[in-house]
C-alpha cells in the first residue's frame, strides 16, 4: 500500500474521522483544494506563473496547496479502492494511444 495513503488512513481512523471521509464529502474537499491552487495563480500572467516558486512567500503557498490536493485526492482513492498510480498509467495508456506521437507532436488540437 501507498505509503501516504496507509499514514491518511491511520490519521483519520486515530480522529474517527473516517465517519466523514465518504467519496462525496472527498471529492468535494479535493475540488475545494484545487480551487485554493488555483487562485494562487489567478492574477499571475502566463510568465510569472512558470517563476512562482522563485517567489519564497508565494511558492510555499503553492507547495502547500499541492499537497493539500495529493492528500485528498490520495484519500479520495483509498476510500474508493483505487490504486491511483495505477489509474494514471492505465489513462495515460489510452491518451497515448488517442494522441499518436507522429500525428500530436507540437499540436495542441483535442481528438
Ligand atoms: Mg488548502
Amino acid at each position: 500500500m501507498d505509503p501516504l495513503a496507509a499514514r491518511l488512513r491511520t490519521f483519520a481512523e486515530e480522529r474517527d474521522w473516517q465517519q466523514f471521509h465518504t467519496p462525496k464529502n472527498l471529492a468535494m474537499a479535493l475540488a475545494g483544494e484545487v480551487g485554493e491552487l488555483l487562485a494562487e495563480f489567478q492574477w499571475l500572467t502566463p510568465e510569472q506563473s512558470a517563476q512562482v516558486m522563485c517567489e519564497p512567500e508565494a511558492g510555499a503557498r503553492v507547495k502547500a496547496e499541492i499537497g493539500d490536493v495529493m492528500i485528498y485526492l490520495t484519500r479520495l482513492a483509498d476510500v474508493l479502492g483505487i490504486d491511483l498510480v495505477e489509474a494514471a498509467l492505465a489513462k495515460l495508456d489510452e491518451v497515448a494511444t488517442r494522441y499518436p506521437v507522429e500525428q500530436a507532436k507540437g499540436s495542441a488540437a483535442k481528438r
